[in-house]
């Protein structure tokens, strides 16, 4: 590995830790402040993300960007500084009644120095949104955008730069080399959002330092159709789920499962649907384009895969794929020896599963890895329970498609597969801080019966303990 490379990036960690120790117990209202510029960074620059995301995209429906981006950075700097004063205060615990009079406190004190990972498909998003759980917490922070977003990272970089000191906060840009030497940094905790195979690469990493990471990983997010839903509705809320960013998102429903006799009706009202959503696919401001060439050919490759072994293909609209804005395709009779049921899809292609049984398609699911999402579909409380409980994942929503993740009082993360630890909100708070338990002995503890030379006494207490206790 490059070593100015390695040396840089450690004189940047070095310059947020000793920044850290010098101010450890970071006050509510420099908390309050670099929350209120998150903001203000966040806002004024809007316009400029806009257009660089959609540089980088080749091109990104503007109110996606507003909306996913910009939005949701702004609405979480503001959940944490309206809860702030909550969320710091240290939380008295029971003292169990042989230790009485003494106290428990368990205090939230900042990790130190926090490393964050961001992907490209929601740039800003990924990158200052565990930036502000890690800066609510009152720790320093060090973000590495993707390499795939290249103006985003610039202007990220830009931005930060100029409304935080390089010691509170910073954005390091670069190559796959400089991903592996980021991660490889010995931070208080790292959290990652990416695919699971690198998710794998970087626990690794984080592992050689005993750094803490929170792994905010994807995979196969299954969507289930009841046949007690409502189809139109149903419909209507998949094509939007699997379309907004063009099915460039971590929880787009990646495959539907669907009562045998009800998939031809719900194709019908899916291609309806999406045709609704977008009139045409070629030149529409509203379509996301596929994010890079190589992301295209691999989607293409998924269908080729696909239609190679048996697959229908049906596409939503009557028009040819020009440039990166690919038409959306449902495909019928698909099996798991095509690659599009091995791989998360994260695009706009829509395999649809029919079940007889809902049991067996809970198998299924329950088969494959645990996925990052979950989506029912149906008004029958009993089933959806049975659902529920028969089934993991990250993160479920009922009825609808990825609303669950924009839950500031709910955790978001994966589990197994998809994903480790979790954030949003206080949970982001509680992740990024260590949670010390401080326990305040009183002058007049009975703990000094304990204490030797042993005998009568010890063993009384100790009889009398266990039947207490
Ligand atoms: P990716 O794993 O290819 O890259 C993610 C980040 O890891 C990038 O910053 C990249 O530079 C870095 N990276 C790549 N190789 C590395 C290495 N060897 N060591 C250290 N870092 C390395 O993922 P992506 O293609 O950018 O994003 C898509 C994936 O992310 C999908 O699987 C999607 O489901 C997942 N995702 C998850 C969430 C979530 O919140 N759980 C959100 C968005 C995306």
């Amino acid at each position: 590995m490059d070593q100015t490379l390695q040396e840089r990036l450690h004189l940047v960690l070095e310059q947020q830790r000793a920044a850290f120790r010098a101010e450890m117990a970071p006050s509510r209202e420099v908390r309050l402040d670099r929350l209120e510029r998150v903001r203000r960074m966040t806002a004024q620059h809007s316009e400029a993300l806009v257009k660089a995301i959609s540089a980088d995209f080749g091109h990104r429906a503007r109110q996606e960007t507003l909306l996913a981006d910009i939005f949701t950075v702004e609405s979480g700097a503001r959940h944490a500084q309206k809860h702030l004063r909550d969320w710091m205060r240290p939380r008295r615990q029971p003292t169990a009644l042989h230790f009485q009079p003494a106290r428990n406190l368990l205090m939230r004190q900042p990790l130190g120095v926090v490393g964050v990972v961001a992907p490209w498909n929601y740039p800003y998003y990924l990158a200052l949104g565990p930036a502000v759980g890690a800066l609510a917490a009152g720790n320093r922070v060090m973000i590495k955008p993707s390499e795939l977003t290249p103006r985003t990272g610039e202007l990220m970089a830009a931005m930060v730069a100029e409304f935080f000191a390089p010691e509170e906060m910073t954005v390091v840009n670069g190559e796959a080399e400089l991903a592996r030497a980021f991660t490889a940094l010995p931070f208080d905790h790292l959290c990652f959002t990416g695919s699971t195979a690198v998710g794998r690469i970087v626990a690794q990493a984080a592992a050689q330092n005993l750094t803490p990471v929170t792994l905010e990983l994807g995979g196969k997010s299954p969507a289930l159709v009841d046949r007690s839903c409502d189809l139109k509705l149903t419909a209507s809320r998949i094509a939007h789920g699997k379309l907004f960013n063009a099915g460039q998102t971590c929880v787009a429903p990646d495959y539907l499962l669907v009562p045998k006799d009800m998939v031809e009706p719900l194709v019908q009202e899916i291609r309806g649907a999406m045709r609704r959503l977008y009139p045409k696919i070629a030149g529409n401001p509203d379509y996301t384009h596929i994010a890079t060439p190589r992301h295209l050919a691999r989607l293409r490759g998924l269908l080729d895969d696909a239609r190679a072994k048996g697959a229908k293909i049906i596409p939503s609209h009557e028009e040819k794929t020009v440039g990166r804005g690919l038409v959306p395709q449902l495909l019928l009779g698909v099996n798991e020896q095509m690659t599009v049921m091995q791989e998360e899809i994260f695009g706009p292609l829509l395999p649809i599963v029919p079940y007889v049984e809902v049991d067996h398609a809970l198998a299924y699911i329950n088969r494959h890895d645990k996925p990052l999402a979950l989506y029912w579909f149906g008004r029958d409380a009993a089933m959806r329970e049975h659902v529920l409980s028969q089934t993991q994942a990250g993160g479920v929503t009922v009825n609808d498609c990825i609303w669950h993740l924009g839950q500031e009082e709910q955790p978001f993360g994966g589990v197994g597969a998809s994903g480790m630890g979790a954030y949003h909100g206080e949970f982001g708070f509680r992740s990024f801080s260590k949670e010390k338990p401080v326990f305040h002995q009183s002058r007049w503890a009975g703990t000094r019966l304990f204490f030797p030379p042993y005998g009568k006494t010890f063993d009384r207490l100790l009889g009398l303990l266990k039947k207490i206790a």
